[in-house]
């Protein structure tokens, strides 16, 4: 994630905060510009000179405390581009479930982020029913009332989340349950909207199916039966060489999907490490390949090598920092050759579409 300033007096800012603790002006976030501007205070709305010189309001959301992002006030419709993919949140006049989605939010938010740093297609199904993005955050009694067996997932372009995953302890009981060895609202995302991406393209994309069953297999396996056998008989044996995570050696679509969200951990850590100007250089003799040097914007990168070599040691020492903190591994996953070929087809992948 990129460091953002205030643009009133410089001051460093996160990309969640509403307002600079500096100067107290507002901050609002421009999707299209990624820029974060200073806000009068004593205005609603805002003539933004540093990106274009239109008028800005805030997303609608942002009365609720949920929101930073700016629309353009002639824009139709009162939410951003991120809030505009809420197709159901739940009832928010219960507190749990609006701090809950809360939490959501935020982790939506910073995938919305990426998306569009990646250049891919962010569109709402309000605009395009067909083959838009749409989410449903469901809470307990919004499940009561629906069909049995609702769960997280992606169907036809519609991403399920359910918001007890926002409540620190149950989504902790479900990590040690499943014996995952990570388990994040923002990897739920990043997972799901890699299904999503897969239909995008993939599916309808007669060469990019072939290429991509050279590289995770044959998709056309029976989902249901390959995930009924993945939850009775467990993971393929010695599934650490070939995939990423136990869960994708389940079926070729799930590989895909844990390894996308792998794909998208991977960038943005490097974006923060580029944003931060990190460098490693461990104390060690010999030759080593722990060294990095985070010079470059991963999104702006083509050759995945680069993208590789610097965020290898950059997970490695990640892990390292919270190891000294008594903190739990962040990147508790081996990278392997077959896996680092996945990863790069999906690199390559968006690079084919961004041109
Ligand atoms: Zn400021
Ligand atoms: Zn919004
Ligand atoms: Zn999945």
């Amino acid at each position: 994630m990129k460091l953002f300033q205030c643009s009133n007096c410089n001051h460093t800012v996160v990309f969640e905060n509403n307002t600079c603790i500096s100067c107290g002006y507002f901050l609002g976030y421009s999707s299209y510009y990624n820029q974060m501007v200073a806000l009068n205070p004593n205005l609603q709305e805002w003539n933004l000179k540093e990106l274009d010189g239109v008028d800005y309001k805030y997303c609608a959301n942002n009365l609720l405390g949920t929101c930073n992002w700016l629309v353009k006030k002639e824009q139709l419709g009162e939410f951003c581009l991120a809030c505009s993919l809420n197709r159901t949140i739940p009832d928010l006049s219960d507190d749990q479930n609006f701090e809950h989605w809360r939490k959501i939010e935020y982790a939506k938010h910073r995938l919305v982020y990426q998306l569009l740093r990646l250049r891919l297609p962010v569109v709402s199904k309000t605009e395009d029913q067909q083959s838009g993005l749409s989410f449903d955050f469901l809470s307990q009694e919004d499940l009561d009332h629906a069909s049995k067996g609702v769960k997280t997932g992606h169907a036809n372009g519609v991403i399920t989340i359910l918001i007890s995953e926002a409540d620190d302890v149950i989504r902790e009981q479900i990590k040690q349950q499943m014996e995952e060895r990570y388990r994040t609202l923002l990897g739920h995302f990043r997972h799901e909207v890699g299904h999503y991406f897969w239909d995008r393209l993939i599916r309808d994309d007669f060469q990019q199916l072939q290429n991509f069953r050279n590289v995770f297999g044959n998709e056309t396996f029976s989902y249901a039966d390959a995930l009924s056998n993945y939850y009775s008989n467990g993971p393929q044996l010695n599934w650490q060489t070939t995939y990423i995570s136990k869960y994708a050696s389940s079926h070729a679509w799930e590989d895909w999907a844990e390894t996308w969200s792998h794909y998208l951990h991977l960038m943005d850590a490097l974006e923060t490490a580029y944003n931060f100007g990190l460098q490693i250089n461990p104390k060690l003799t010999g030759e080593n390949k722990l060294g990095m040097n985070a010079t470059f914007d991963p999104y702006l990168e083509k050759d995945f090598k680069v993208i590789l070599d610097t965020g290898i040691p950059l997970l490695f020492a990640m892990n390292s920092m919270n190891r000294s903190m008594g903190e739990s591994d962040p990147y508790p996953f081996v990278i392997s050759e077959s896996v680092k070929n996945k990863l790069e087809f999906i690199h390559k992948l968006l690079w084919y579409n961004k041109i």
